[in-house]
């Protein structure tokens, strides 16, 4: 009744006309806030619950002064990637920014690794592609964010590695930053639920402080924009069929030379010279396989893409055409597709791998 109300996340003055400003909340919501003493802004009430952070791409000025003011502060950094896509997970240059503040890395997604996998050979597999870039993590930490699985023993290593710090937690997006930060704001409860936002100074990123319970913040970042990952060119509904959702069953094809996998119609597979061997493909385990000779597989592809090929949910999708990637394998390895998944290559091959031009096919040491 014309009394002055303020969002509890960010302090601004709530009003309900115009959209834009700050304090915005609809009628609705204001009433429903008041009744129950949880008064958000719109803009709060949104990034609580969806952390509806803009993401920037990697070369963008505003990334760069971010990077810069972490470099700048006291801070512990976590560093969140995604173990099913390593390789677009990687925040290039992120070395040079960190200063001498210390880094956690953090492998999400653990839920999708077959459980056969040693954790603390994937720890040191983690280690060692982070050592590559430079950074050499005072810790390395696998979980879960989806499931909740190891996520309190994650937090209380930063309880330990924090001392008298901010954290500044950052990723690309799609790694499940936004789920992590999620779980954590979930289980802080009372006055340490109380987020707030602001902005990084000079920039146009917003980052979003959670109150850690002494005088320091944990700090949620922008999500980083990889261009590389197959995220940016399907669309959602193709995405979400490319995207493993549980524990990936490895499915080991034995090929000659001149032979071909097709994964869905989004990424193709030559074993072009070698012996027979076994081949061991990692991806969502409802995506559709198959096997043709070399010599047939273009044909194959033109008429079966979009159909036995899906996705692309159909042939004139705007899916960018698959691009070529020939290797010569020395040590057992992972031919990766970013975003898609690998196939593990015994040494002594000749291989291909293709995918929508844009998104990385590397070659890295093998995961398993
Ligand atoms: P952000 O862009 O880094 O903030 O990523 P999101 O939190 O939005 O997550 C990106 C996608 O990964 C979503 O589809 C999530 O459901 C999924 N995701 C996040 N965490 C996990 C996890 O621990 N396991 C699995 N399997 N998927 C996850």
């Amino acid at each position: 009744d014309g009394e002055t109300v303020y969002c509890i996340g960010c302090g601004a003055q709530i009003q309900t006309t115009e959209k834009n400003r700050p304090g915005y909340t609809p009628k609705s919501a204001l009433d429903k806030g008041l009744e129950t003493g949880e008064l958000y802004c719109q803009r709060c009430f949104r990034l609580r619950h969806y952390n509806e952070i803009v993401p920037v791409g990697l070369t963008d000025d505003d990334f760069l002064r971010l990077l810069t003011q972490i470099r700048d502060a006291n801070a512990l950094i976590v560093y969140v990637v995604d173990i099913f896509d390593f390789n677009g997970s990687i925040i290039p240059g992120l070395h040079r920014f960190v200063g001498d503040n210390p880094v956690m890395l953090v492998g999400n997604k653990e839920d999708l690794l077959p459980s056969s996998l040693r954790r603390s050979k994937l720890r040191d597999w983690l280690r060692q592609r982070a050592n590559e870039q430079g950074i050499r993590p005072i810790d390395v930490s696998l979980l879960s964010a989806k499931t909740n699985q190891s996520v309190d023993q994650f937090l209380e290593k930063v309880d330990k590695h924090r001392g008298n710090r901010d954290v500044y937690i950052v990723g690309v997006t799609n790694v499940g930053k936004s789920t992590l930060i999620n779980q954590i704001i979930r289980r802080s409860t009372g006055a340490k639920d109380v987020i707030t936002t602001s902005r990084f100074p000079g920039t146009t990123l917003d980052k979003i402080e959670i109150p850690l319970g002494d005088d320091h913040v944990l700090v949620d970042t922008p999500g980083i924009i990889h261009p590389s990952q197959m995220a940016h060119y399907l669309s959602g509904k193709e995405l979400k069929i490319v995207t493993p959702q549980k524990q990936i069953k490895p499915k080991v094809y034995q090929l000659n030379a001149q032979q071909t996998v097709f994964l869905a119609g989004v990424a193709r597979f030559d074993y072009v010279s070698g012996p027979k061997h076994g081949f061991t493909v990692y991806v969502e385990n409802t995506l559709p396989l198959h096997r043709t000779k070399l010599e047939n597989a273009d044909n194959f592809y033109d008429k079966h893409v979009g159909d036995l090929l899906t996705p692309p949910e159909s042939p004139d999708n705007d899916l960018p055409p698959l691009v070529r990637h020939e290797f010569k394998i020395t040590d057992k390895s992972d031919l990766v597709f970013e975003g898609l998944g690998w196939i593990t290559v015994p040494a002594g091959t000749v291989v291909a791998g293709y995918a929508p031009e844009g998104v990385g096919v590397v070659v890295r040491r093998a995961m398993i």
